[in-house]
């Protein structure tokens, strides 16, 4: 068999239910190394909670470095309650905050799928979600967040104020556009939200994306982001790839994850740019926390790590015929009826973590 060159991977499961789910990732990466002519490295370290109890700080320079220098970095989940009480600066969210800043992870790719083996699990009627699948792009590290001035001043008049800055620069803008373009290209039509309505930002961010839809041969439309809230609930179906920025991102994501109807499935991507080799650096990790009410008790779903895992595959190490076998194993496990106790229906069979992970590693065979 030939072997490809060595590309490294670097683990951090973090905290709560993070080393039990990473850990079926792991054991696929094994599977991938030992079955198909690839040599996947594994590193393993402590970010987070775990972090902070052996060294103070939620990751270390050296982790930070190792995150520098592999291929992609796959995260299980950080914090929970036992650090409730420790420092801003130092809590286990921290770690994920430097990793996306300092890497430079601009574009947060958040896919929202209801399997058709879980319609039931939506609140929303069978019929409005079955077969749902939308890519939702959003700005991960500009506008209202990170935009200067911010803060608390004192006014004349003795009260203070709130401030924080909504910007984006053209170039910003695009890189985030050219993200969704590439995604949209697979036959999918691309929706950019902005506020056109009562914001000069939106206006100017909708100038930009329309620039370079001229260069692109993609077909794009505008809506805005309320109205997206309100449609996403209605007939979530007619989206395919929708990029926006960092605050509507934030909430139309988290909205979009719940019409599939389980934390447990669903995976994310966080992409910096394409360097003159045409790597990318990336962070793949669950959308769901470190769900301390579950951990170390062998029941946490692993799916949405290891679909996350699938992600890195594919954009990552342009592996999509891998990371399409490992999502067809995915959909032929829950066909066949395993669910973790979080997507247990009546006559299904229930598993553990590690035999939900075993699974889908049987279906890769
Ligand atoms: P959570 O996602 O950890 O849990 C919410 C609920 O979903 C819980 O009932 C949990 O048991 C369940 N759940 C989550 N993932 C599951 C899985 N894979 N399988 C089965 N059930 C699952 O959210 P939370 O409780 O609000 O947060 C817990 C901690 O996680 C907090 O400290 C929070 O700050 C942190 N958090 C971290 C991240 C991250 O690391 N990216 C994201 C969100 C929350």
């Amino acid at each position: 068999m030939i072997k490809v060159k060595k590309r490294k991977f670097l683990l951090l499961p973090g905290d709560g239910i993070g080393p039990e789910v990473v850990g079926e990732v792991k054991k696929i990466i094994k599977w991938f190394n030992k079955n198909k002519s690839l040599d996947f490295e594994i590193d393993e370290d402590l970010a987070g909670g775990v972090s902070y109890d052996k060294h103070a700080t939620p990751i270390t320079d050296e982790v930070f470095y190792k995150a520098l220098e592999c291929e992609a970095v796959i995260l299980g989940a950080v914090g929970g309650p036992k650090w409730d009480d420790v420092e801003f600066s130092k809590k286990p969210e921290r770690a994920l905050l430097k990793l996306r800043k300092e890497l430079k992870l601009f574009a947060n790719l958040r896919p929202a799928i209801c399997f058709k083996q879980l319609v039931d699990a939506s609140t929303l009627k069978p019929e409005i979600v079955s077969g749902l699948d939308i890519m939702i792009v959003r700005e991960l590290t500009g506008g209202i967040y990170f935009g200067e001035p911010r803060g608390i001043k004192p006014i004349d008049n003795g009260e203070r104020k709130g401030i924080n800055t909504h910007v984006y620069t053209t170039s910003e803008i695009q890189r985030v556009a050219r993200v969704a373009f590439d995604l949209a290209k697979k036959d999918k039509i691309m929706l950019l939200l902005v506020k056109i309505n009562v914001m000069e930002a939106a206006c100017f961010g909708k100038r930009s994306s329309d620039y370079m839809i001229r260069i692109q041969d993609v077909e794009l439309n505008h809506m805005l982001a309320d109205n997206c809230a309100m449609q996403l609930l209605r007939n979530p179906k007619q989206f395919d790839v929708i990029v926006t920025d960092n605050l509507f991102g934030d909430m139309l994501s988290d909205q979009a994850s719940m019409l599939t109807g389980s934390l447990g499935l669903l995976p994310s991507a966080s992409l910096g740019a394409k360097n003159k080799e045409g790597k990318i650096r990336a962070m793949y990790e669950p959308i769901h926390g470190s769900a301390p009410d579950i951990a170390g008790k062998g029941i946490a779903n692993p799916i949405a790590t290891i679909l996350s895992f699938a992600m890195a595959l594919r954009y990552s190490l342009n592996l999509d015929k891998e990371a399409d076998a490992l999502e067809k194993a995915v959909q032929s496990v829950l066909d066949e009826g395993l669910r973790t106790k979080d997507i247990l229906s009546k006559g299904m069979k229930e598993v553990s973590t590690s035999e939900m992970g075993d699974a889908i590693i049987s279906k890769l065979q």
